[in-house]
């Protein structure tokens, strides 16, 4: 009896230190494996982060593609670009050196009215670029100040057009420097700096305000060909055909004022509005680039 229980004892005993062990065993090999998991990991990740970033793994690309959603306006508006180009006396947009001269310059007059912040919307999705010649008398609410920071902030440059789009020549001297001064404090007032190009309403200037337009360290322009004003073009399907040809016999051009370098007048109107996308893609099918306004040389360079 004495011998059956000591004979139990030890037999609990080997199967306690059998149970214990496999125990340790079993913990130490799950303990392997989810080392050999973390080993493995770090072996992707490592693997993953010398690969393109489009390969991460989905969590990595969800946090890389919010992180654009925030970014992409900052980084487009602080992105520097080489200064390639100039406006030329006839304000046509001129290659310095060996740049591409087959481009055309797009510019929004009259904004932000009331399609400029579409405008922009449409522009930004085709990647083409803008300047955006902007009025006082369109920055007098929070909603206009709001839609003009909105377009500087999506990498559009944002031009000087005066306070209240007076013709400069039927205005005196200290109303010309209101017009102009006025405005580019008003605009570095709300985006932070100030314009580098300057656009006279209707095209017309004074000696006055061009040597103010200089001083105030803008490049003065007005543009080679443009149709949204005039009213047999304020339809959308014939702008749109104007503009991509050059043409405009119901206005006495009847021949094609489109060539490389020019610069292309639009306004924040309706028809300009519907019209913009088809107008740009149809350039681009004619071999034309829209130049990107800040690859222009500004007086500083
Ligand atoms: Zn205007």
């Amino acid at each position: 009896m004495k011998m059956t229980r000591v004979l139990i004892s030890i037999l609990v005993l080997v199967i306690t230190v059998f149970i214990v062990s496999a125990c340790n065993s079993n913990n130490q090999e799950s303990e392997n494996n989810q080392e050999k998991e973390t080993n493995t990991e770090e072996a992707n990740n490592n693997h993953e982060a010398r690969e393109d970033e489009e390969t991460t793994e989905d969590q990595t690309m969800d946090e890389e593609q919010s992180n654009n959603e925030e970014k992409p306006q900052d980084e487009q508006a602080v992105k520097q670009v080489e200064v390639t180009y100039e406006i030329n006396d006839k304000s046509s947009v001129i290659p310095i050196d060996d740049a591409d001269e087959k481009v055309v310059l797009l510019t929004i007059d009259d904004a932000p009215d009331k399609y400029a912040l579409e405008m922009a919307n449409t522009l930004k999705a085709l990647d083409a670029n803008a300047i955006f010649f902007v009025n006082g008398h369109f920055l007098n609410t929070d909603e206009q100040k709001e839609a003009l920071k909105k377009i500087h902030e999506m990498g559009f440059l944002i031009g000087n057009h005066t306070m209240t789009h007076q013709n400069l020549t039927k205005v005196d001297e200290k109303t010309q420097r209101q017009e102009i001064v006025d405005l580019s404090d008003l605009i570095e007032e709300v985006i932070g700096e100030r314009p580098k190009f300057f656009r006279a309403p209707h095209g017309q200037n004074t000696n006055y305000s061009r040597e103010l337009v200089q001083k105030e360290g803008m490049v003065l322009m007005n543009w080679t060909y443009g149709y949204d004003y005039f009213s047999p073009y304020q339809d959308a399907e014939k702008l749109k055909k104007a503009m991509i040809s050059g043409e405009g016999p119901e206005v006495d051009v009847p021949y094609s004022l489109l060539k490389p370098g020019a610069n292309l007048l639009m306004h924040d109107r309706e028809w300009t509005n519907a019209a913009l996308a088809d107008i740009v893609t149809g350039l681009r099918d004619k071999g034309y680039t829209v130049v990107d306004p800040r690859a222009i040389k500004t007086i500083e360079q």
